[in-house]
Formats: C-alpha cells, structure tokens, sequence
C-alpha cells in the first residue's frame, strides 16, 4: 500500500473546476516535486491536501487513514507558503512554538523541539530576531522550521523558493532536500522552475490545466515526455 493515496479528486469555485480527477499515490518518505505553469491547480492540490480548501468529490488517503473531511489541524500535514506568513510580532523562537503551544505540549517538550528546529535550519544566534530583522531566506527557515517541529506526517512546500534570489534559492533548495532525506519525510514541493524540478525530486508530476499529464522521475520526463506541453514546458530548462 502506497503512503498517501489521492483517487479522483475533483475541486471546483463556484461552478468552475480547477481539476475534475486527480490520481496519484505517493511513497513514505518520496520527495515528489508538482510542476506546472501559473494558474494549472498547484496551489489549490495542496490545499486540498491539507485541508484548507474542501474538496468536491475523491478521496485522500495518508497512511491507510481516510482525511478527506479532517480539519486540517488533525491531518498531520504541514505547509509552507511562498510567502513565508510569519507572525511579524514574534520572535523565531515564538513563531517557531506557535504550533506546539496550540497542541499543548509541556514546555520542555516544545523547548526541545524548538532548539532541534533551529538547528536543522541553521538559524542559530537568530532566536529573538523578528521577521522583519531577518533576510527573506532566513524567513524561510522559520516558516520551514515551524513547520518541521509539528513533526508532520507531510510536508507540502507551495513554491518556497520563489521569492528568493538565486543563490540563496539553490542553498535553500539543496538544504529542505537534505533535511527531507534525513527524516524520511513524504514531502510534495510545488514549482514552476523546471530546474528546481529536474534536480530535487524522486519523482515529478507534471501538471497542466487540471491534469496530471505525466508522472514520473526526472530522466523519464526529460528523455520521453508524454506530449506536446510535457516536451515544450521541460524543453525550457537551461
Ligand atoms: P497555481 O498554483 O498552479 O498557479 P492555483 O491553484 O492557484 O494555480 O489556481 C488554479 C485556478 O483556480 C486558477 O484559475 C485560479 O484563478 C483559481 N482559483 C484559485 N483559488 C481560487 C479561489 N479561492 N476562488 C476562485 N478561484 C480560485
Ligand atoms: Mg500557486
């Protein structure tokens, strides 16, 4: 049985739908990198997947346990957004804790998890910085810390590089792929760079206008796209 299973989701706004079938299944601990133009339902899968948006029909499966209708609070799943949302009036610390506070764990349990955190991310010395005081990379780390604490089930990463420049972006990038190897963790990374897509994942789903259009790893999706869009939309990288 594959980790997390995904048969026939359909979401739609108002009367128009994003996708209408979506199906895939992923392995524990695979990084699987979703890749896509602007607009193609990236953004709203992964909500989908963690419980932010309700879904129209389908089921989502993580570790044989039925979350389709869970609040998204007892999904297990973790998400970090493009655009970091971090509490601007707390400290790395604080934002880092929030989550663990919210599940009422002991304080030492949450001060364990918090130094483990800002370990894995390398923001030691920025405990009692705000948000405002830190770069757009090491707002990142937070948001990404905050969510690695929660010790989730699934990390969904909805284009965390996108804001950064370059070389803090291929940093960052080798980092969150490191830490996702060392704890084994199932993570689905959301992108519109082909770059990021061909050298992080274990597999890419490629995805347009609703549709997973080709799975598969890097190789396969280089060597033999499935169609047109698959080899125009890949043929971009360089
Ligand atoms: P991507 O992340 O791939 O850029 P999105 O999932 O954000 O794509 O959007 C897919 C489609 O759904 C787009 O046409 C977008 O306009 C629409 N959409 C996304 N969120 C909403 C919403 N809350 N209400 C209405 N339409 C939405
Ligand atoms: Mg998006």
């Amino acid at each position: 049985m594959s980790y997390v299973e995904v048969t026939n989701l359909a979401k739609r706004f108002d009367s128009t739908p994003v996708f209408k079938e979506i199906n895939f299944t992923i392995n524990k601990g695979e990084f699987i990198t979703l890749l896509g133009p602007s607009g193609c339902g990236k953004s709203t899968l992964l909500r989908c997947i963690a419980g932010l948006n309700s879904v129209d029909n389908g089921s989502i499966l993580v570790d044989g346990e039925d979350i389709t209708s869970l609040p998204a609070q007892r999904r297990g799943i973790a998400m970090v957004f493009q655009s970091y949302a971090l509490f601007p009036n707390m400290t790395v610390t604080d934002n880092i804790a929030f989550g663990l506070k919210m599940q009422k764990l002991s304080s030492d349990e949450i001060q364990r998890r918090v130094r483990e955190g800002i370990e894995m991310v390398e923001l030691n010395g920025r405990e009692d910085h705000y948000p405002h005081q830190l770069s757009g990379g090491q707002r990142q780390r937070v948001a990404l810390a905050r969510s690695l604490v929660m010790q989730p089930r699934i990390l969904l990463l909805d284009e965390p590089l996108s804001a950064l420049d370059a070389k803090i972006r291929k940093n960052l990038r080798e980092q969150i792929r490191l830490i996702q190897q060392e704890l084994n963790l199932t993570t689905i990374f959301v992108t519109h760079d082909q770059e990021e897509a061909l050298t992080m994942s274990d597999r890419i789903f490629l995805m347009n206008s609703g549709q997973i259009v080709q799975s598969g790893s890097a190789e396969e999706i280089y060597t033999e796209p499935a169609d047109a869009f698959v080899a125009s939309f890949i043929g971009n990288y360089n």
